[in-house]
């Protein structure tokens, strides 16, 4: 099946079940090689997506060849399908990690770039600086994760500045994602600062439609924690279950963690334990949120009913 009749197959059964249906996670597993975009939490807001059903075309794809298939009912069927539908109707779920150096994504982000992979997230990751040693260390970091594009560069260390900005704006269009992850303002790094400023303008300017054709809108930037904690961190991702993952991912940077007596891998072990502990789980990365301005006068999704 592929998606375009998928799609027509998911009209067919609308016209049957309306608009009812009841969320359940347990509904998903076998319907995902079908629909890879369908996932839980978006679902959960999802009968907002539903097309009108007028607008919907019935499609003469053999239901009971389906039924016989996956040997479910009708009514089990008709909520999957409705939910896969309301998903085949929204932009992909993405994650777009951009960050200074080779080795900052497992530092900073590792178990969670690797949990959003195993919920089907699609994530990239672009680094803005790299040669040919340590780039790769990232795409076998990279590979461990599960990271589906990997943006590379062969720039110096000491070549950051507010010049790349162009690269990061060519990044999010490409990748499209719907949140960022990348470095702290906070950050003692004068590389991670830089990247930092850099990703919050290049949302705004990648957000203008009277600039890019491909305009794109970020809802949101996650800044994340290398050496420098955060002070006020608004959420923390468990990675209790990741942490194995994103441990042998970061030891791929065999060139950096090396370095120090191991530095980084203790500081790793140590920071996500005490992230752990304040997250009520076993180990966790934290990170606050940064809401892109989109000051442009020309977004529809700036026009509200209320602000209470
Ligand atoms: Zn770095």
């Amino acid at each position: 099946m592929n998606s375009q009749s998928g799609h027509n197959f998911l009209c067919y059964i609308i016209d049957f079940s309306h608009r009812a249906h009841v969320w359940s996670p347990a509904n998903l597993p076998f319907l995902r090689p079908y629909f890879p975009l369908a996932h839980e939490p978006l679902m959960r807001s999802a009968s907002i997506f539903l097309p009108p059903i007028h607008s919907l075309r019935s499609n003469p794809f053999p239901i009971s060849q389906v039924i016989e298939h996956f040997g479910h009912s009708i009514t089990y069927l008709i909520r999957c399908f409705v939910d896969a539908a309301i998903m085949s109707n929204c932009e992909e779920r993405s994650l777009l990690v951009i960050v200074a150096h080779p080795d900052d994504e497992c530092i900073g982000a590792g178990g969670t770039i690797r949990r959003h992979v195993e919920q089907g997230v699609y994530v990239d990751v672009f680094s803005l600086t790299g040669n040919e040693t340590r780039n790769e260390e990232l795409q076998a970091a990279c590979a461990g994760l599960g990271v589906r594009n990997l943006y590379l560069s062969e720039r110096d260390d000491f070549a950051v500045d507010m010049s790349l900005i162009h690269e990061v704006i060519g990044a999010i269009l490409k990748s499209r994602p719907i949140a960022i992850i990348t470095h702290s303002q906070q950050d003692y790094n004068r590389n991670h600062t830089s990247c930092a400023q850099m990703v919050e303008q290049a949302v705004e300017w990648a957000s203008h439609v009277t600039l890019f054709d491909n305009a794109h809108r970020v809802e949101r930037i996650y800044n994340m924690e290398i050496n420098t904690l955060l002070a006020k961190p608004n959420v923390f991702v468990d990675i209790t279950d990741q942490y194995k993952f994103a441990l042998a991912a970061l030891k791929k940077h065999k060139s950096q963690v090396s370095k120090v007596d191991n530095f980084y891998l203790k500081l790793y072990d140590a920071r996500t334990k005490l992230r752990g502990v304040q997250a009520a789980c076993k180990r966790a990365e934290a990170f606050s949120i940064t809401l892109p301005e989109h000051a442009g006068p020309f977004y529809p999704e700036n026009n509200v009913e209320s602000l209470v």
